[in-house]
């Protein structure tokens, strides 16, 4: 007997026929004798319906009634699935976040999970019981409720298999599994049988939407197996796990990620003495808006110019401070850019690959595409570049890098 948490999607529970398959799904493991802890997210689209409900009102909405608000969506899913389960003549029983009492901190809209206790969960198993649990929210120490972010309700279901200690956690979603890039991007995108922890936060992080990225954070830190597989075909999924000693013969790269979702903010002519960077980026920080990529020129005539990215949806925030910022600091001018994407190859194989950098920028320059910001790490090389090359780019970094085709001996399948 297994015990194993399942998450699904807002495609996976987009109407009652879906909700309805789910549930013979469900039964299906259940009668085989799994224990079954299920997280649901909102109907898809429902909760972009409410972010926008939300905004007819308040432009900037309350951050505490936002919460309020966008977690209702997954609180109408638990009960239409318990009772189609309820209907098949199986037990099911729903729970909101704070009735399971999954404890974050207060930061609304973007909490962090802090302790789960699985007790009530634990006994509805024990009593022969499938326990839906919604996704994407929680709740502070005083009781208000908070969400986990989007995508959250992925971190969701890997807490509370931590907290279970389930045997697998299985993220359902309209595909198959993680591909090497985007399919409706690359016709010959193709799916990994597995990837490492570390490669799927690349690529989760730089934008390749299949898992939130807290939620491969989490599936690492506590090495949750984590796999990821279709709600409408049956198949193997790809299962992330820790990276094993004969990673070393993998492909160089496992993926490609990309990601529209960011800003580029540019202060020019700052000066270049100590603690620059700290006055600008401290001042984001506490605003909590995240920076992703930064880049600040070496230093020519005692000035310097400082970009980074936000979130699209902080630049206007970000561009706020940093005009506040620039006067402070004497800079000469603020520079706002949300045309951007960033581009990102990404493979464990890397560290043990020289020339990886080159090939990629050679397959850039032939496809006539410029660079406008460059940040390496071990396993990652991204650029950020205008938005419209992001088509072009992808496909010309996934044929540069062979991944079109199996490579022979891949590890990988
Ligand atoms: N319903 C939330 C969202 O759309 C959470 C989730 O789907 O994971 O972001
Ligand atoms: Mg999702």
């Amino acid at each position: 007997m297994a015990l194993i948490v399942q998450k699904f999607g807002g495609t996976s529970v987009a109407n009652v026929g879906r909700i309805e398959a789910v549930a013979d799904r469900l039964l299906a493991c259940h009668e085989r004798g799994d224990q079954l802890v299920v997280v649901v997210s909102a109907m898809s689209g429902e909760t972009n319906r409410l972010i926008e409900l939300a905004h007819s009102i308040q432009s900037t909405p309350d951050p505490r009634e936002f919460d309020v608000l966008v977690s209702t969506g997954e609180q109408v899913t638990i009960a239409l699935l318990c009772m189609a389960l309820i209907k098949r003549g199986c037990a099911a029983r729903s729970y909101t976040g704070a009735q399971v009492r999954i404890l974050t901190d207060n930061a609304y809209n973007k909490a962090r999970i802090q302790e789960i206790d699985g007790g009530a969960l634990l006994s509805d198993l024990d009593a022969g019981r499938i326990v839906v649990v919604a996704g994407f929210q929680g709740m502070d120490v005083d009781g208000n409720i908070t969400t986990l972010g989007r995508g959250g309700s992925d971190t969701t279901a890997v807490a509370l298999a931590a907290a279970l200690g389930a045997d697998e956690c299985q993220i359902f979603t309209d595909v198959d599994g993680v591909y090497t890039t985007d399919p409706r991007v690359v016709n010959g995108a193709r799916r990994l049988d597995r990837i490492t922890f570390e490669e799927m936060l690349e690529m989760a992080s730089l934008g390749s939407k299949v898992l939130q990225i807290r939620a491969v954070e989490f599936a690492g830190k506590y090495n949750v197996p984590l796999r990821v597989l279709s709600s409408f075909e049956d198949g193997p999924g790809t299962l992330i796990t820790r990276e094993e000693p004969d990673q070393m013969e993998a492909p160089t790269i496992a993926g490609i990620a990309f990601n529209r979702d960011e800003a580029k903010l540019t202060i020019v002519g700052v000066p270049d003495t100590p603690g620059v960077a700290y006055q600008i980026l401290g001042p984001i920080g506490e605003a909590n808006v995240e920076v992703d990529v930064i880049v600040q020129n070496v230093g020519a005539d005692g000035t310097t110019d400082f970009t980074f990215t936000v979130h699209r949806n902080e630049m206007a925030k970000a561009e706020a401070i940093l005009q506040r910022i620039a006067a402070e600091l004497g800079a000469r001018q603020v520079i706002s850019d949300d045309r951007i994407c960033k581009v990102s190859l990404v493979g464990v194989g890397m560290r043990s690959h020289a020339g990886v950098a080159a090939k990629m920028f050679k397959a850039l320059a032939e496809s006539n595409i410029n660079i406008q910001m460059i940040t390496t790490s071990e396993i990652k090389i991204s650029v950020v570049i205008a938005e419209k090359f992001i088509e072009l780019a992808v496909r010309s970094l996934h044929s540069a890098f062979d991944l079109d085709e199996p490579v022979s001996g891949d590890a990988r399948g």
